[in-house]
């Protein structure tokens, strides 16, 4: 009732805010009038007069009307020439003009919301009109598309419109070099995925070294395509640019063997388990079965006889009694004591694993609580109020106590994800092991996804169970979340089918609200109720059936799955059958939108996973109608009602008929983890269920539907949880991105370099001049190792207090520089003063990126210690990033006089400097002050330029590591400054 009324008034808001567009879209008609008997010359002249006019102050909003009659008006200009278009090789005649709810879809777009619209209403055409106002003000448009095959062709087939009104238009494709990805940006309207987009923001931003180097310019405004699956399906892996970690942590190939121990013990416990249950069952005792079986559930929940069992409704009631008795308790007394009962316990759910105590002492007999993570926080109470001990004695043993927790926990996150590789990661369904490495398996469309790595070491765990090569932990070199990168825009919009289930996430996270635009034709789908069965077997044998029965008649059809693996079952049933298909599952785009045109084609039966071919319009061919149109059967519920509304949404478009119905059974993944399996139950029972035979009934319906909606929230909050997380670093990306973007686009970067070199004086002074008695030494000490200033205790006694310290040490900082860049082509100064700071923010930037997953992994931890690690994780996030900011102000200043853009320009420089600097104190010998610990001290902080971590192009010379070294040319360079762990690095670059 409730969910009713709802629904009344959301849908007379929604039908309120279509209304209120309408007289937009009859000002846009009244002006097509107007333009109707105008040539294609005549309309592409509009295009400069509405950029003019925007020059003198008009808005777009007020060109709207006008700039979309324009494009209408073009439209039926082609449409009436018959204009033909190559489109991926093949010839498509035009005829479309934009219908009325067109017109509305391109302003809801225009005004960055999300316009729903389904399938086969031509969204494509709909981002024509929104593209081509805001393409007028130059800063060009975006066009988000779900792979390259779709970018391509929407950049073809479109492109004919903007091209004809004098736009140019461009398409970002995998692969292309720097120079072809710059023409693309340059041009108004740019189509492409969101990993180009988004890769290319972190290239420019994180890696370009010159402005030349980057290829994007500003976002402005981005029309995402099919936006649900970009925003909330791709928004759950972050974009990452990633190279090899210098130092690896994971000891997964040393525990792999005693895991490997552990869960042969385990299985065949459970076993056991399952076969006492067997007994147990057989004697009439269910109750004691269940309890056992619910036991075999915690312990190995991809058991196979456990799984035979649950086919039965009796006994899976009798598991979901047991576990629900065990809940019951709050404390959980039984719970826990059974769970000690077995080696460790699996939460398929959660995707979490735990070990009891018999595990830990399986694991290390001689001392189980090896893989127990000590309780720091009574450690700590207790070190603190031990009287014996000193307060230097005590912050020794609190460090040592730390070690040893650190210690641990890096020893049980190895142990948990092996468990978790062991029994919740399953091969060939979440991944594949192919050529020597696994490939993660999308569970969403079955794709393969080539490249991308589970984090937190899980995905080395795995690599351990399967006996592969275990791939060097990577280190993120670059990374953002879709989310943050879509934030960036001034403006988004985006469409698709299905949306109106996330409304909620689209406006949290977004700010992106959601219009449904009615449909040109009234729909006359025919949405039939679930089909339910006790088994897979059961349901798959009557789906072949409903298969052929329709196909006697000719009726096409297309067959959802949810996975490659049961797309391939489908398949080989159907062959035995003798029944001609086609099985689709994202991996060919180009190849499979050809095939999937043709899914409306008389006897056609299609089999796709779910993303397969989504983009591509489905005609109906001629007689089919007559048959029903297009028949859509999905094999699985999906855990998101959007995956399955978007599969309905594939028949029945523009007013064709059309009908769709699930065939679900209680054996698959998501009744099996959310189902409410007992009230199912009941309900079937009451239903009057038989044997081998599928049941139908709304109420049916509407408890998958209870499953998928707590799957929904759940993911949900995982998504919510991730940007949390993100938002910490998207601030800090934020900050050093601006830097580096400011240094980059710099004609002349010195005034900024001499910003940060003055803020690290006065900072130093500032902390020398701080103490008591004033720490003049070391002053004297850092000036000198930092820089060439020559600077003696003397200079500063007689200069006053420090003010005058700061103002003198600058002076002279800038004097010793003027004799240095004297020997230097003023050009390459500039390159070598970009690369300084470049230089500086890059490899501190990627250690901090490190250094922040390692917090991230560790945060998790403290949850045991009763804080809120999300409070936490800021906390510290805050401080290290003020590390951060010290430290790579103090590389800058060191490394501004330890780098030339050649050999001898350097060798100059040291020779004209020794009145005051003798050349043996050019290399740091003091340690900075804290917070700005840097040079040698920072971990690797002296390795040579060229061995970079980062694959970018440097300009100008190197120093080969055989080459004298210029500090002192009698030795190699390797051996002197270029020797790793050498403080007196020398980086010559440029
Ligand atoms: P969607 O992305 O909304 O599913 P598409 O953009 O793929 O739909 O378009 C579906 C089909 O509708 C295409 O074949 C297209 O040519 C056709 N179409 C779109 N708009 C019009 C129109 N105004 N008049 C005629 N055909 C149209
Ligand atoms: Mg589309």
């Amino acid at each position: 009732m409730i969910g009713w009324v709802i629904k009344k008034i959301l849908g007379t808001q929604n039908q309120r805010e279509v209304k209120r567009l309408l007289p937009l879209v009859e000002e846009a008609k009244r002006q097509g009038e107007a333009l109707r008997n105008l040539s294609i010359e005549q309309l592409r002249a509009k295009t400069p007069l509405f950029r003019e006019r925007l020059a003198k102050g008009e808005t777009l909003d007020q060109l709207l009307p006008e700039a979309f009659a324009t494009v209408v008006a073009l439209c039926r200009r082609l449409t009436e020439e018959k204009r033909k278009i190559r489109v991926r090789g093949q010839e498509m005649k035009w005829e479309m003009v934009p219908f009325d709810v067109q017109l509305i879809g391109g302003i809801v777009l225009h005004s960055g919301r999300i316009a729903e619209m389904a399938t086969g209403e031509g969204k494509t055409l709909v981002a024509t009109l929104p593209t081509y106002l805001n393409a007028l003000a130059g800063k060009g448009v975006h066009v988000v598309t779900v792979n390259d095959y779709l970018a391509a062709r929407d950049a073809e087939w479109m492109g004919e419109v903007y091209r004809e009104l004098g736009l140019t238009v461009g398409c970002l494709q995998h692969g292309q070099t720097q120079a072809e990805r710059r023409a693309q940006y340059a041009c108004d309207i740019t189509y492409g995925t969101c990993s180009e987009f988004g890769f290319d923001y972190l290239r420019d931003n994180g890696m370009a070294t010159t402005p030349e180097d980057q290829v994007q310019r500003g976002h402005f405004f981005a029309i995402i395509d099919e936006v649900d699956s970009i925003l909330i399906d791709e928004a759950r892996t972050p974009l990452i640019i990633s190279g090899p970690v210098t130092v690896s942590t994971h000891q997964f190939d040393k525990y792999k063997s005693v895991i490997d121990g552990l869960v042969r013990k385990q299985n065949g416990l459970c076993t056991d388990w399952a076969n006492q249950a067997k007994a147990k069952g057989e004697a009439g005792d269910l109750p004691g079965a269940g309890r056992l079986l619910y036991r075999v559930k915690l312990g190995s929940p991809r058991n196979k006889l456990l799984l035979k069992f649950q086919e039965d409704p009796a006994m899976r009631r009798a598991i979901d009694d047991a576990e629900l008795e065990m809940y019951q308790d709050t404390r959980r007394t039984e719970l826990y004591k059974t769970k000690e009962e077995m080696y460790f316990s699996i939460d398929e759910r959660n995707s979490e694993a735990d070990l009891s105590e018999m595990g830990r002492t399986f694991l290390n007999p001689n001392d189980p609580n090896f893989f127990l993570v000590p309780d720091l926080i009574t450690k700590n109470h207790d070190i603190e109020t031990n009287r014996a001990l000193s307060e230097e004695e005590k912050l020794k043993e609190k460090q040592v106590a730390q070690a040893e927790y650190e210690d641990a926990s890096q020893r049980i996150h190895n142990i948990s994800q092996l468990l978790r590789a062991y029994c919740v990661f399953e091969k060939d369904v979440h991944y594949v092991v192919q050529e020597n490495k696994v490939m993660i398996v999308d569970e969403y469309t079955g794709r393969l996804m080539p490249g991308r790595r589970w984090s937190d070491g899980l995905h080395q765990a795995v690599e351990a169970k399967e006996g592969v090569q275990i791939d060097r932990e990577t280190q993120t070199l670059a990374t953002i979340t879709i989310q943050n990168y879509f934030r960036l825009y001034e403006k988004l919009g985006g469409m698709t089918g299905t949306a109106e289930t996330e409304a909620n996430e689209f406006k949290d996270i977004y700010r992106l609200g959601v219009v449904v635009i009615p449909t040109n034709q009234p729909c006359v789908r025919v949405d039939a109720d679930d089909m339910i069965f006790k088994t897979r077997r059961e349901k798959l044998n009557a789906l072949i059936e409903e298969i052929k029965k329709r196909n006697a008649v000719g009726q096409p059809m297309l067959v959802g799955t949810a996975s490659v693996e049961s797309s391939e079952i489908i398949s080989r049933m159907l062959r035995r059958e003798n029944i001609p298909h086609n099985v689709l599952n994202a991996k060919q785009h180009q190849q499979e939108a050809e095939i999937v045109t043709r899914a409306g084609e008389r006897g056609a039966v299609t089999i796709a996973t779910n993303m397969a071919g989504r983009g591509t319009d489905i005609k109906l061919s001629a007689g089919v109608a007559e048959l029903g149109g297009l028949h859509v059967v999905g094999t699985e519920r999906h855990e998101s009602r959007r995956i399955d509304r978007q599969l309905r949404g594939r028949c029945a478009r523009q007013g064709d008929p059309g009908s769709g119905q699930f065939f679900i059974s209680f054996e698959d993944d998501l009744m099996r983890n959310f189902g409410d399996s007992r009230r199912i139950g009941g309900l079937m029972t009451k239903l009057g269920m038989e044997e081998d035979e599928g049941l139908q009934h709304p109420w049916l319906n509407r408890s998958v539907e209870t499953a998928q909606k707590r799957v929904e929230g759940r993911n949900y909050q995982i998504r919510k949880h991730t940007l949390q997380y993100d938002d910490v670093m998207n601030q800090q990306r934020t900050v050093i991105y601006a830097w580096r973007t400011d240094i980059l686009n710099s004609t002349d970067p010195r005034p900024e370099v001499f910003e940060t070199v003055d803020e690290r004086i006065a900072a130093e002074v500032e902390a020398r001049a701080g103490t008591d008695p004033v720490d003049l030494d070391g002053l004297v000490r850092w000036a000198n190792a930092a820089m060439p200033v020559g600077l003696s205790k003397e200079d500063l006694l007689g200069a006053g207090g420090k003010e005058e310290w700061t103002t003198f040490l600058k002076a002279r900082v800038r004097e010793a520089y003027e004799v240095k860049v004297k020997f230097e082509n003023p050009e390459a100064v500039k390159a070598l003063e970009r690369f300084v700071v470049l230089g500086a923010i890059d490899r501190l930037w990627q250690e901090h990126l490190y250094a922040m997953d390692g917090l991230r992994t560790s945060i998790n931890l403290r949850a045991y210690g009763q804080k809120d690690p999300l409070i936490e994780y800021k906390n510290e996030a805050y401080g290290m990033f003020g590390e951060l900011m010290g430290r790579i102000k103090e590389e800058v200043v060191h490394n501004l006089f330890r780098s030339a853009s050649s050999l001898s320009a350097f060798e100059h420089f040291l020779a004209a400097l020794p009145q005051r600097t003798g050349r043996g104190e050019l290399p740091g010998q003091d340690q900075p002050t804290e917070g700005s610990m840097s040079m040698g001290g920072g971990g690797g902080g002296s390795t040579v330029v060229e061995e970079a971590l980062v694959p970018v192009k440097r300009q100008g010379p190197k120093l080969g590591r055989n080459d004298p070294c210029p500090i002192d040319p009698k030795k190699k360079f390797k051996n002197c400054c270029g020797a790793t762990g050498s403080k007196g690095c020398l980086k010559v670059s440029a």
